[in-house]
């Protein structure tokens, strides 16, 4: 009995622990796939969104500073053309201040000729000290020039073509006169002409006093302002007659820029402002401060050009825009890496997941193989060693009977000897085809023993249940009447041995195969093709408290 009790120690099952490892390995990647399927596109949003945002704040930064500049320009220009049309009053201020010194003192005194030396000197000082001035001039009523600041008087110079000249010969108001810009008969130079009327005590035309402002003097004065490389600055009567601008054109002095942008704004709007318009004399498009003096017939302007307000602008536009096309690129191919990760870490799972069906498949067939006779396709067995040891668990827990029929066909090595061993293979599956269909319970377990035997497991079953199922069976395969001339009966019968107990703590697995088989034996020795009840060994019989359920 010794093949009996190695099967009871069976215990080994690779396969149990196999298949629960792999449950629980395809629910976590289950739970796995679900989560990063979901990060896949919120991390796409997500880059997208930041590259949006990046693209926003600096659309929206670079607009602001479009704005500022603007803003900055304007200001630029306020202030200059501000300063510009102070310094043209102030500079007309003082020539007219010196001319009513004069007037009233040729006026009051008269310009005779013992007069003439000290005032001669008189003006010749004044020049000295403004540098502004270019001249001072006295004219009698025909334009002739009575007294000048120059060092000597051309006596036959006369001046009565002039249109200042002929101005207040025909206007009888005292007011100071700013005429167009003329080229001094003198000097050469260009210069604005500030003139008054000289009259006689009765109020008729005497004459002209005449104070001459260097265009030069403007010029420097505009030289001064930082206005870019194509700022401009001008200076005009307020007819559209230039008096002078910057950059200094020579030629366009005195010529009319009635038709400029300046002037066009000053027709149709208020007296001080400012735009971006392009410039008539050179095409260059440029932001606009104008101012029409309150005092004086003068209009002064300042402007920036559009290309050097908006350099700087341009500069930091281009570099910001690559410093932002370097971090989208940046952020592009860092979260093409981190998706392709994800995309590539998704294949995985996925390969992952298929493999482990592939292996739960696997490790299911290995089972069934490790678990079954290859020629019955019954439990072999290794399989019914565990299942005895897991049911005569279970009993012992529910405190229940667990039988065991042992089944033997008779007579078979005459049956190979006769029939040949192919034939001895297929009476075998013709048995085990009834043992399974005969015990047809569910967690009964027909298993082939080995060789020509075989055992039927019955948890929950008694001693009488286990005979009744064993004679069932033995009538079974008769009634096959597979012939086996070698036999006594002439057909292929079995014999079987059936016992039961109820685990108590004492008994074991190796004392129901052992009674079983007993019975087993039993039933070859009372004639064989028949059923006997198990009988206990002799190593367990004076064990009281086996319990026999027959
Ligand atoms: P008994 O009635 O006393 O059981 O006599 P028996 O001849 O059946 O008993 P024995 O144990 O002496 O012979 C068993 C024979 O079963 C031996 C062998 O020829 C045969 N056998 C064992 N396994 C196989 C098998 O897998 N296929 C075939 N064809 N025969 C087998
Ligand atoms: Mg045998
Ligand atoms: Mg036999």
């Amino acid at each position: 009995m010794g093949r009996l009790s190695s099967l009871a120690s069976f215990s080994w099952r690779p396969s149990a622990a196999a298949d629960l490892g792999a449950d629980q390995a395809h629910v976590r990647l289950s739970g796995l796939e679900r989560q990063k399927r979901s990060i896949v596109l919120p991390a796409l949003c997500f880059m997208l969104l930041i590259g949006v945002l990046l693209i926003g704040v600096e659309a929206w930064s670079r607009a602001h500073a479009y704005t500022n500049r603007i803003e900055e320009g304007e200001a630029a220009t306020a202030n200059a053309v501000r300063a510009t049309a102070e310094h043209a009053a102030a500079s007309i201020d003082l020539a007219a201040a010196i001319l009513s010194e004069f007037v009233e003192r040729v006026e009051i005194d008269g310009a005779a000729a013992p007069a003439l030396p000290r005032l001669h000197r008189h003006l010749m000082t004044r020049v000295a000290q403004t540098p502004a001035l270019q001249g001072l001039f006295i004219y009698d009523e025909t334009g002739r020039s009575v007294v000048t600041s120059l060092t000597s008087v051309d006596k036959a110079r006369n001046d009565g073509d002039r249109l200042y000249f002929k101005y207040h010969q025909s206007h009888a108001d005292r007011d100071v006169h700013v005429g167009a810009p003329i080229l001094g008969r003198s000097s050469g130079l260009w210069v604005l002409p500030v003139s008054r009327r000289l009259q006689h005590a009765d109020g008729s035309f005497a004459g002209v006093a005449l104070a001459t402002v260097r265009i030069s003097h403007f010029q420097k004065y505009y030289e001064g302002f930082d206005l870019g490389r194509n700022g401009a600055m001008f200076i005009a009567i307020d007819d559209g007659t230039l008096v002078t601008r910057r950059p200094f054109v020579e030629g366009a002095i005195g010529t009319s820029i009635v038709q400029g942008p300046v002037f066009t704004l000053l027709r149709n709007g208020p007296p001080a402002g400012s735009a971006m318009r392009a410039s008539k004399l050179d095409g260059v498009e440029r932001l606009y401060a104008y101012r029409k003096l309150e005092r004086y017939p003068l209009v002064v302007a300042a402007a920036l050009a559009r290309e050097d307000i908006f350099a700087p602008w341009w500069q930091d536009t281009r570099h910001e825009c690559a410093a932002l096309l370097a971090m989208l690129a940046t952020l592009a191919v860092a979260g093409w890496r981190l998706l392709r990760q994800v995309i590539i870490r998704d294949g995985m799972a996925l390969e992952m997941q298929r493999l482990q069906t592939r292996l739960r498949g696997t490790v299911a067939e290995l089972d069934r193989l490790v678990n079954t006779d290859a020629l019955t396709g019954l439990k072999n067995r290794r399989c019914l060693g565990e299942r005895m040891d897991v049911e005569f668990a279970r009993a012992a827990r529910e405190n229940t009977s667990l039988a065991l029929v042992m089944i033997d066909i008779d007579f078979f090595k005459r049956y190979n000897d006769l029939y040949g061993h192919p034939g001895g293979d297929g009476c075998l599956r013709l048995v085990s085809d009834v043992i399974a269909q005969v015990s047809q319970r569910p967690g009964d377990i027909s298993a082939r023993f080995g060789g020509e035997e075989f055992a039927v497991l019955l948890p929950n079953t008694d001693g009488a249940g286990a005979l009744a199922v064993a004679k069932k069976l033995c009538e079974a395969v008769a009634a096959l009447r597979v012939p086996h001339a070698a036999s006594e009966r002439g057909i292929v019968t079995i014999s079987a041995g059936a016992f039961a107990l109820v685990p108590d703590g004492v008994n074991s697995v190796a004392d129901l195969l052992d009674a079983a088989d007993r019975g087993l034996y039993a039933a070859k020795s009372a004639g064989r093709g028949q059923a006997c009840a198990g009988v206990p060994g002799p190593a367990v019989r004076p064990v009281a408290r086996v319990r026999m359920v027959s």
